[in-house]
């Protein structure tokens, strides 16, 4: 759990730095990272990931948020990472990250970005659908270059939070239904008559934010019978089954999420249980959480400006909003705040905190309760370290806020603030030649 909200004194501390040095030195909005935290989420994936049947990988979900530090981290821990564009793939290579732990994921990748997979030496790209397939294996083969993949199934299985971010139920853009036996047997049958392309196994991700285990279990259950069932009507091995990520965090007091050792432990079990039921072995088993890892060590940092009120709210305005944080418009996302300079005051006051984009919808928290606030008080979200930089963008020419990590009393600068200029950079007028 993060530690920033559960600071005691009158003034927050994040990392051992006073969010006040952390706003003056940096500039508001901000998004500061606990690195304790960050280490603690991926060492206790790895550490509690474990078991002696088969063996394990724990893959970052970098859409969740990515930096070169970030990357850097996750190397060291010895987590592996999932991409799901040419771009992350791109960012991953130029932080060092190790090409042989990355999995290329995405249902419509390019030409460019399967080639783009090929030639950096990418481990495994995880197949959508059969065209995909199909165009894998074409470039595989007029490349000479070998790839794993594997094949991502709809288990038909939805774990729901919200609608918007299911991806498991039967009209899902994503996988091949896992009953769509005719479509997954030409996919093996194409990568089998491809010198280039070896099958490693299946893959299955069915939603996120996801509280109760017991859909974890019934994935493994689906894809675990499945498998036994490929393996005796056509003699098809799976080395690895990969379960995903979505896993739930805490978002607001009402978020009562899993701890890492609890969701490891219980996936592992679940899948030795079912494994030793149809009698078969499996070389790996992975996950691949995003958001559990860094998000509740995330915050932002704002500060107050105008403020007013209506007949029935009272508005408190802050400097960013929807470009930094667009899952509350996009997700109807909640978040707790505070205050980070009257942490021990009574939260007697009821606001409705608001970005300054152009955009009604921009509402980043309703209802929020906090003590009297100021223009130029500084208010700290908590718990906005995932989804939140990565879905960043520039609507009425915001620029992105500046990401700092904070450990042991210091702080460093992981990505820059944005300038007005840097936004101008790709301004052009030039001739295209047809
Ligand atoms: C988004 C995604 C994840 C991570 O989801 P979280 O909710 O961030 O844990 C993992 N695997 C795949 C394929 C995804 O699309």
């Amino acid at each position: 759990m993060s530690e920033a909200r559960n600071g005691k004194d009158r003034i927050l501390e994040i990392g051992g730095i006073s969010v006040p040095d952390l706003a003056k030195a940096c500039g508001t909005p901000l998004f500061v990272y606990d690195e304790k935290e960050l280490d603690q989420q991926m060492s206790d994936y790895k550490t509690y990931f474990r078991s002696d049947q088969f063996e394990t990988e724990v893959i970052y979900a970098s859409k969740a948020f990515t930096c070169k530090a970030l990357l850097q981290m996750l190397d060291q821990n010895g987590l592996s990472l999932d991409v799901v564009s040419g771009g992350e793939l791109y960012m991953a290579k130029q932080a060092g990250f190790p090409m042989e732990r990355i999995y290329f994921h995405g249902n419509n990748k390019t030409d460019e970005e399967i080639k783009l997979a090929l030639d950096l030496g990418c481990k495994t790209i995880v197949l959508d659908s059969l065209m995909e397939c199909e165009r894998v294996v074409t470039l595989a083969d007029s490349k000479g270059c070998s790839t794993e993949v594997m094949i991502r199934i709809n288990p038909g299985i939805t774990a729901h939070t919200h609608k918007y971010i299911i991806t498991g139920n039967l009209d899902s853009k994503f996988g091949v239904m896992f009953h769509d036996e005719e479509t997954i047997l030409k996919m093996l049958d194409l990568v089998k008559n491809s010198k280039f392309t070896t099958f490693t196994g299946f893959h299955a991700h069915i939603g996120s934010q996801i509280f109760d285990l017991r859909a974890y279990d019934a994935v493994i259950e689906r894809l675990i019978k499945y498998i036994k069932k490929l393996n005796r009507d056509h003699k098809i091995e799976i080395e690895c089954l990969d379960f995903g990520g979505g896993f739930g965090v805490r978002y607001t007091e009402e978020d009562q999420p899993n701890e890492v050792q609890e969701v490891c432990s219980r996936i592992i079990k679940k899948c030795e249980e079912e494994l030793l039921k149809y009698d078969l072995h499996l070389k790996k088993i992975m996950i691949e959480p995003g958001r559990s890892i860094v998000a509740e060590a995330g915050n932002t940092i704002y500060q107050v400006g105008f403020m007013k009120k209506t007949p029935n709210k009272e508005y408190l305005f802050v400097d960013g909003g929807m470009t930094d944080n667009i899952r509350v418009a996009l997700y109807d996302a909640r978040y707790d705040c505070d205050l980070a300079e009257k942490m021990d005051r009574e939260k007697e006051y009821r606001y409705t905190v608001a970005g300054k984009c152009c955009e009604s919808g921009d509402i980043l928290i309703e209802d929020a309760m906090l003590p009297k606030a100021e223009t130029g008080d500084l208010l700290i979200v908590y718990g906005t370290g995932a989804y939140g930089y990565s879905m960043a963008n520039n609507y009425n020419r915001i620029s992105r806020p500046a990401v700092v990590f904070v450990k042991d009393g210091k702080a460093r600068i992981v990505i820059k603030r944005e300038s007005y200029s840097d936004q101008l950079r790709l301004e052009a007028n030039e001739e295209v030649i047809i």
